[in-house]
């Protein structure tokens, strides 16, 4: 398939969004960039289109889509009843980085749910996809636009990477503002449940709402030691290895000092090695890559999937990663830092 490929200009927007507004609504898929990460949409009423979504990424079917909307109005249609806490959670968030499971309604397939009787929601703030999603009759299924089990995709070369030849069209804006995928809260139980961290953190939403429960797969990232980790999570997704460069990663913890040494008695040329700006200078061998400042989280937020993904142009054959809980504010980039390991954590003396 010859993809199409867009270069966002103010001059240009208009025009582009018209053509993919027109692709999606015959049924085909079009990438787009959302404040979180790219998404590859495609209309989520229509099973074919759903189906499209799957193949093109590579994705298990059993894996729900995310329901993207331009407008608040546009959920209610779709979802047997809306809580008076997730009332609250949208008024507070949306339109941005959070997502919402609630009870489907018949009219959505379940080839978009994954087979379930739930459906998730989000309302992306990103000008484009607002803009883009604003002028559509029916709600975008959208998840991240890269292949399954690669780094989710947060800059429009990421898209043409995975994805040219696999899709119809890819809006290319460059970089996003946040980097890591949403937050997802499940609102078909109370006191709801936090499915996947993202940027909005578990206290941002006990603010709105009183007490949130974590569900157990992602509460066990923070005890996990040499084993795997936790199967059965309650978000389909959050089961498979994920966000893998293609060689093997090792997260070492323990003391700053200690941890350096271990990996750099380790480190020859071809070794990868996943640092913070603060501790470079610690590694004089190997293929260094810093995610951004330890004072700074909010940079390694944004910059952690583009460094997972240079590291495969790299031909490393190892990586070693530090332990970033410390920098983790939101536990969203150890959560995925853990996938990309496939929960491969060890301490510096075990290493
Ligand atoms: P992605 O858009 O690629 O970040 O993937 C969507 C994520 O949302 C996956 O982890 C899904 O398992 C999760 N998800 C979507 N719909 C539901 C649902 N109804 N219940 C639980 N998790 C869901
Ligand atoms: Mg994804």
């Amino acid at each position: 398939m010859n993809t199409r490929i867009y270069k966002v200009t103010p001059e240009a927007l208009p025009d582009i969004l018209t053509a993919c507004r027109d692709l999606l609504s015959r049924g085909e898929l079009v990438a787009f960039p959302t404040e979180t990460v790219y998404g590859l949409g495609g209309n989520g009423l229509d099973q074919e289109a759903a189906r499209k979504i799957y193949e093109a990424k590579g994705r298990p079917s059993d894996n729900p889509l995310i329901l993207h909307i331009g407008k608040k109005e546009m959920l209610y249609p779709y979802v047997t009843e809306v809580p008076e806490k997730a009332e609250r959670l949208m008024e507070a968030f949306w339109p941005g980085p959070l997502t919402i499971i609630l009870n489907k309604a018949p009219s959505v397939p379940y080839t978009t749910s994954g087979g379930l009787d739930t459906i998730a929601f989000r309302f992306p703030s990103h000008p484009v996809a607002n803009a883009l999603l604003k002028g559509l009759e029916f709600p975008v299924a959208a998840p991240s636009a890269n292949l399954s089990g690669r780094p989710s995709t947060t800059r429009g070369s990421h898209v043409i990477e995975d994805l040219d030849g696999r899709i119809a069209a890819i809006i290319d804006d460059g970089d996003v503002p946040i980097g890591v995928e949403s937050t997802i809260v499940d609102l078909t139980q109370d006191p709801p449940v936090l499915l996947r961290p993202g940027f909005i953190s578990l206290e941002e939403l006990k603010k709105v709402v009183g007490e949130v429960l974590v569900d157990p797969a992602v509460q066990n990232q923070n005890i996990i030691s040499h084993s795997q980790v936790v199967d059965h999570p309650k978000a389909p997704g959050m089961k498979y290895r994920h966000y893998a460069p293609k060689a093997p990663v090792t997260i070492v913890s323990g003391p700053e000092d200690k941890v350096a040494e271990a990996i750099r008695n380790r480190a020859d040329a071809s070794t990868g090695i996943l640092t913070v700006d603060e501790h470079v200078k610690a590694y004089p061998e190997g293929v260094v890559l810093s995610v951004g400042s330890s004072k700074a989280p909010e940079t390694i937020i944004h910059n952690l999937f583009d460094v997972l993904r240079r590291f495969d142009e790299t031909g490393v054959h190892k990586i070693y990663a530090e332990d970033l809980t410390k920098e983790d504010s939101t536990g969203a980039v150890m959560n995925r830092l853990l996938k990309s390991a496939g929960g491969n954590f060890v301490l510096w003396d075990e290493l």
